[in-house]
C-alpha cells in the first residue's frame, strides 16, 4: 500500500557526491514551484493512504522559502512530514536552531540528516552534527544518514569449498550502484556473474510503499523508472492504475531481475556487475530512449 510521498524538491545541491543516485549537483535543473507542491498535496489527499509526506533532493533547504511553505502545506492538510537533507546553511549551533526551529514550527516531524566522509570529510563537528543537536533540543525526531564508501572484504567464509575454490571477495559499505555511483564507484571492485543477479533486493516493485515525485512530473518507484508523468496523468489515477506486471520494466524485473530485464531486452551484457543495482541502472540507461514514459528522468541517468 502506497503510504508515502517523497518529493525530490529539486535536483540542485550544494553538492556533488560520488555516490549520489540521482546525479545531483549546483547547476542540476528541475525545482518544485509551490503551486505544483499543492498539486501533488491535493492528488496526494485523493489516494487516501499517505501517512507521509517527505522532501529531499538535491538539497530541498536551497530553496528554503519553498520546503518552509510545503511542510506548512503538508501538514496543514494531516500529513506527517520528513526532511532529507545535508544542513546546508549552518553556520554555528546558534545559527542550526534559528535553521531548524520555523520547519519544526511550520510541521516537521522527522528530520533525516547526511554525514559522511562524502559530505563532511573527517569534520568531526559540522552541519549535519549542529542540526542533529538542534532537532534534539527542538523534540524533532531525527537521524543521520551515513554512507561509506565501498570497501573490498575477504569471504565471510575464507574455507575451500567442496570444488576446491575458495569463497568470492564481498563489496562492503552501504552505498547503492545506481546514478553518478555507477560511473565513480564501481571501477576495481569485484563482481559477480550477471546470470546470478535474478532479484530486485531494495524495492517492492509489486506494491510499492513510497513513491518520489520530481518537478517534471515523474513519478518513480525506483530512481529513474517511472510509473507515468502526473503533469500528463493525475497522480491518483497512474497510482489506482498502476499494475507491476503491465509495466514493461517492472514486470521484467519481478520475473527474473536486471538478468530478466537484459534478456528480455535483447542486450548483449557484461560477463559480470557488482551487485543487481549496477546491472539493473546499466541495462536500463542502454535502452531509455525506447521506453521514455517509464525510464525518466534524464537527469537520473546523467543525461
Ligand atoms: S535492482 Fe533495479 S529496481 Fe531494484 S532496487 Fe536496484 S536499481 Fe532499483
Amino acid at each position: 500500500m502506497l503510504t508515502g510521498i517523497h518529493f525530490l524538491l529539486t535536483y540542485m545541491c550544494n553538492f556533488e557526491c560520488d555516490h549520489c543516485f540521482l546525479y545531483c549537483s549546483p547547476s542540476a535543473k528541475g525545482t518544485f514551484t509551490i503551486s505544483q507542491v499543492d498539486q501533488v498535496l491535493e492528488e496526494a489527499e485523493k489516494i487516501g493512504t499517505i501517512e507521509w509526506i517527505f522532501f529531499e533532493g538535491g538539497e530541498p533547504s536551497l530553496f528554503y522559502p519553498l520546503l518552509l511553505e510545503s511542510i506548512r502545506r503538508s501538514s496543514s492538510k494531516g500529513f506527517k512530514v520528513g526532511l532529507v537533507t545535508n544542513a546546508y546553511g549552518i553556520n554555528s549551533r546558534e545559527d542550526a536552531v534559528l535553521w531548524l526551529e520555523p520547519l519544526a514550527k511550520a510541521g516537521l516531524t522527522y528530520l533525516s540528516i547526511s554525514n559522511d566522509a562524502f559530505h563532511y570529510g573527517e569534520q568531526v563537528v559540522n552541519n549535519a552534527t549542529m542540526a542533529h543537536d538542534a532537532a534534539k533540543e527542538l523534540g524533532i525526531d531525527t537521524a543521520m544518514i551515513c554512507i561509506d564508501p565501498p570497501v573490498v572484504e575477504p569471504p565471510e567464509d575464507n574455507s575451500d569449498t567442496d570444488s576446491g575454490e575458495k569463497g568470492q571477495p564481498v563489496v562492503g559499505g552501504n552505498a547503492m550502484f545506481r546514478g553518478r555511483a555507477v560511473e565513480t564507484l564501481t571501477k576495481g571492485l569485484p563482481t559477480r556473474p550477471w546470470k546470478d543477479l535474478i532479484t530486485c533486493p531494495y524495492e517492492n516493485l509489486e506494491s510499492p510503499s513510497r513513491v518520489h515525485i520530481d518537478a517534471f512530473g515523474n513519478v518513480q518507484i525506483c530512481q529513474g523508472i517511472s510509473m507515468g508523468n502526473m503533469w500528463q496523468t493525475p497522480l491518483s489515477e497512474l497510482v489506482k492504475a498502476y499494475d507491476p506486471l503491465e509495466h514493461p520494466i517492472c514486470s521484467s524485473l519481478i520475473h527474473g531481475g536486471p538478468a530478466h530485464l537484459s534478456t528480455y531486452m535483447d542486450q548483449k551484457p557484461s560477463p559480470g556487475y557488482v551487485d543487481e543495482c549496477h546491472f539493473c541502472f546499466t541495462v536500463r540507461k542502454e535502452i531509455m530512449d525506447k521506453f521514455p514514459n517509464f525510464l525518466a528522468p534524464g537527469q537520473v541517468y546523467g543525461i
